[in-house]
């Protein structure tokens, strides 16, 4: 499947390719200097640029030269936040995680702030922005010894299918570079793909790490809502917003999850729970001989098929290659069950209500006197926040700020806004009742599942271009995803093939707070794939 991958992409002899564990082994063994990595990275994200189809996954670079290991103002800033003590678990969690990083390049998504480099969600009216602090995860990913590369490109505040809506530029795949990588993560996707960074942060409010994930073959996680802070995640729909990690494998991904999850005071939407060992959940690591903590693998595992996830209209292949996965869980021991989540047709609905009217409300801020740009020449108040926002939003924010304050009308909040939350409610107790049987404790029924799988995204990568007249079939592609958010469960994209080169993901989703056992069933669906050589 990598026929047509070029050379920089391919990288599995590079030094980018190595995964996250063999990184910070080599940088704690002293066999390579700590910044190594991160120079070899912007080498990389330099090279992959450079052919006539820029790949375009970064928006801005670390100068390594003004970042040192520990101090500075672009690197190892995790004291430089201000006000850290009011954090109660706020940078890096367990004194094991210190090191849990050390020397690992990632890319950030520029919707979420940074100190030392812009963040500007992939639009113009925060052309060159600067946030004065950083988001938690951040802090948490550098307290922990990561480097962060740069700012990874994106749909303008993440809205968005194909990356097709940057101001910057569109995103190349890396696995056809006249196709899209997905989105609206797709900048950090493409970079994980493509190896130039072994890890990378996302968002998701509908799909976009997930979706991205798959377009490009590798893993992306989206936490259970409120197991990660949005603090510092500039917001497009907050009851749905949340940061998800990207990796090349289960593992990779599910490293950078354990670093940034935790309560943070200056969230209230994150969560006080405890945060259980996702390392040893994706096993394959040197955690040590903590038996229990180990993944049982896939066996006894009760695997939920949805029927609504593998509609009559689904792609056939996309349906072989999914069903193939089922089959080589089943073969490794897990349980398949059919099962039914009867309000999934109204997701995408409710989905683009509810986040549009969000995205209305929390985009009033950009009116050209707070933030970023402010559009010369205007005669009066009014004119300033008419001639900036016309000229600093791109089309699709746009449309969604149009609807989204039609929806919010007085007169028309309930027959929109009100009802999509109604709806939401169904989506979400159709999860919870499916879960809830298993979680009942001895009532093993018919309906007791642990996980569920299903396609993750509707079609392979398209083609530049081939969508972006057409919104609502863009809207399709979160068919599959938009649940998770709605309903705040954690899901997880893993690569299952390749149909013409161009990868397929599969998708498990868990119930609340139920991570472990995702990336338990996730890591023994990549271990199965992986020795059948097909992926
Ligand atoms: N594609 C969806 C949208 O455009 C999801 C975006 C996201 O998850 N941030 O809203």
């Amino acid at each position: 499947m990598s026929g047509n991958r070029e050379q920089e992409t391919t990288g599995r002899d590079g030094a980018a390719a190595s995964g996250i564990d063999e990184i910070v082994r080599a940088v704690a063994a002293g066999a390579v200097a700590p910044d190594h990595y991160l120079r070899d990275a912007l080498r990389r994200i330099e090279a992959s640029n450079r052919a006539d189809k820029p790949l375009n996954a970064f928006l801005s670079l670390v100068d390594p030269d003004a970042a040192t290991e520990k101090g500075g103002a672009t690197d190892g800033a995790a004291g430089a936040s201000g006000g850290d003590a009011s954090a109660d678990d706020g940078a890096g969690g367990a004194a094991s995680e210190s090191g849990l990083l050390r020397g690992v390049p990632l890319g950030i998504k520029d919707n979420i702030a940074t100190l030392g480099l812009p963040t500007t969600c992939g639009s113009r009216i925060l052309e060159g922005y600067h946030s004065p602090y950083e988001a938690t995860v951040v802090r948490k990913l550098r307290a922990a010894g990561a480097r962060i590369a740069g700012k990874t490109n994106m749909d303008e505040f993440a809205m968005g299918s194909s990356n097709e809506n940057s101001a910057y530029g569109v995103v190349r795949n890396p696995h056809d570079r006249d196709r899209v990588p997905g989105g609206s993560s797709g900048g950090s996707a493409a970079a994980v793909a493509a190896g130039l960074v072994p890890g990378a942060l996302g968002s998701e409010t509908g799909g976009s790490v997930r979706q991205p994930a798959s377009l490009c073959g590798i893993v992306g996680i989206k936490p259970t809502y409120g197991r990660v802070s949005r603090y510092g995640l500039v917001a497009f729909a907050s009851s749905l917003d949340q940061v998800g990690t990207f990796g090349r494998t289960v593992r990779d991904a599910s490293l950078l999850l354990q670093v940034i999850s935790g309560h943070d005071t200056r969230d209230s939407t994150s969560a006080r729970t405890d945060v259980p060992d996702f390392r040893a959940a994706a096993g394959g690591g040197d955690e040590g001989g903590d038996e229990a903590a180990r993944p049982a693998g896939l066996k006894g595992l009760v695997v939920g098929v949805p029927t609504e996830y593998f509609p009559d209209s689904l792609d056939p292949e996309i349906r072989t290659l999914c069903k193939g996965a089922l089959e080589r869980m089943e073969a490794a021991g897990a349980i398949l069950r059919p099962v039914s989540l009867p309000h999934t047709d109204l997701a995408i609905p409710s989905y683009y209500v509810i986040a549009s009217a969000e995205a209305s409300s929390n985009l009033a801020r950009y009116d050209g006197v707070r933030y970023g740009v402010r559009a010369e020449g205007a005669a009066s108040t009014h004119d300033v926040y008419e001639a900036t926002r016309s000229h600093g939003f791109g089309l699709e924010v746009k449309r969604r700020i149009m609807l989204g304050t039609y929806a919010l009308s007085s007169g028309y909040y309930e027959a929109y806004y009100g009802r999509a939350q109604k709806v939401r409610a169904l989506i979400a107790r159709d999860f919870r009742d499916v879960f809830a049987r298993a979680n009942g404790g001895g009532t093993s029924g018919d309906g007791e599942v642990d996980v569920l799988f299903t396609p993750t995204s509707p079609s392979t990568a398209f083609g530049i271009g081939e969508r972006v007249d057409d919104p609502l079939q863009m809207y399709l592609s979160d068919l599959f995803t938009a649940t998770a958010n709605l309903a705040g469960v954690p899901a997880i994209s893993v690569p299952v093939g390749a149909i013409e080169g161009l990868p397929v993901g599969g998708q498990f989703i868990a119930p609340k707070w139920g991570e472990a056992v995702m990336i338990r069933a996730a890591t023994g669906l990549e271990a199965v794939l992986g020795e059948g050589g097909d992926r």
